[in-house]
């Protein structure tokens, strides 16, 4: 009897996840939904990236808004799936076009876009040379029709605290890491972190932009943080075992490519012998060259 219980719970558990995974938005905890481990890793799916939502009482709070306008409609599609509150807030874990760029959808509704000043001056300085550039990404003019550059009205620099209808939302920048603003999102009460790109979880990580030791500082700091869940910037619900997983990553990419890069033929050959070293993770040809090229061999692209 036990046992067919168990069995009926289960598979009320698994249709309940089919069916929020069918919305889109996965719920993470209470008050938060989520996508995580999004299977499609295309440039039209925004590379698999993350984001999320929390609800207040009286509204939304944004975490992320994918790639293109487009993309940032499907987000809002699946959020209005879940709830019809307004949104609020959005906030933006870094300036990567695959996280930042479909924030013009939230702000169009009156939202007010959050991020960090180093984020904001990111975007100032080359949000319209992005938005040109993922043409060359894979995604096509229609893709990125209506998309346009908006910068984050409310800035800070170190912390910053948002209470939103009754849950808390801290903003943490702790040093450059993924990128020189990189924000971690950690909701206190729900021991919840969106930790944005500073934590891949079996995708290969872009690094070309990435500050090592800083890097390690924030996975650190994450190791010592009172959390339950981790949603990472690519992959699925993580937990601290995948930050660990990393720092042991970028330290070894970081080492091996410095003391293989001056003797290196090219980087597509430094990427092949780099891909027998490192863990199997999904994206692994075109961004493990693709680091390479940015970051440890410019000058034998
Ligand atoms: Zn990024």
């Amino acid at each position: 009897m036990r046992r067919r219980l168990f069995a009926t719970t289960l598979a009320l558990v698994l249709f309940a996840a089919s069916a929020a995974q069918a919305q889109g938005l996965t719920k993470i905890a209470e008050n938060v939904y989520s996508y995580v481990g999004v299977k499609d890793d295309s440039p039209k799916s925004s590379y698999a990236a993350n984001a999320g939502i929390v609800i207040g009482t009286d509204g939304v709070l944004v975490i992320d808004t994918l790639s293109t306008a487009k993309e940032g409609k499907r987000l809002l599609k699946d959020i209005r799936a879940i709830t019809k509150k307004p949104i609020k807030y959005v906030v933006t874990t870094h300036a990567h076009f695959d996280h930042a760029l479909g924030s013009s959808v939230f702000t169009g509704l009156g939202a007010t876009l959050v991020g960090h000043e180093l984020n904001r001056a990111y975007l100032a300085k080359n949000g319209e040379n992005m938005l040109k550039k993922i043409l060359t990404f894979g995604l096509t003019p229609q893709d990125v029709a209506g998309t346009r550059i908006v910068l984050p009205s409310l800035t800070f620099t170190e912390r910053l605290t948002i209470r939103m209808g009754g849950e808390t939302i801290e903003l943490i920048h702790l040093t450059p890491s993924h990128t020189p603003g990189s924000t971690l999102v950690y909701l206190p009460r729900q021991k919840v972190l969106f930790a944005g790109d500073v934590l891949f979880t079996d995708f290969h990580p872009f690094m070309g932009e990435g500050d090592i030791p800083g890097w390690v500082k924030a996975l650190d700091f994450i190791e010592g943080m009172d959390v339950t869940a981790i949603i990472p910037g690519h992959g699925p619900l993580s937990a601290k075992k995948d930050v660990a997983e990393m720092r042991d990553y970028i330290l070894f990419f970081d080492a091996k490519a410095k003391e293989l890069a001056p003797t290196a033929k090219d980087a597509a050959s430094l990427a092949a012998e780099l891909k027998q070293l490192l863990p199997a993770r999904s994206q692994g040809a075109g961004m493990i060259q693709y680091n390479l090229m940015i970051k440890y061999l410019p000058a034998k692209k």
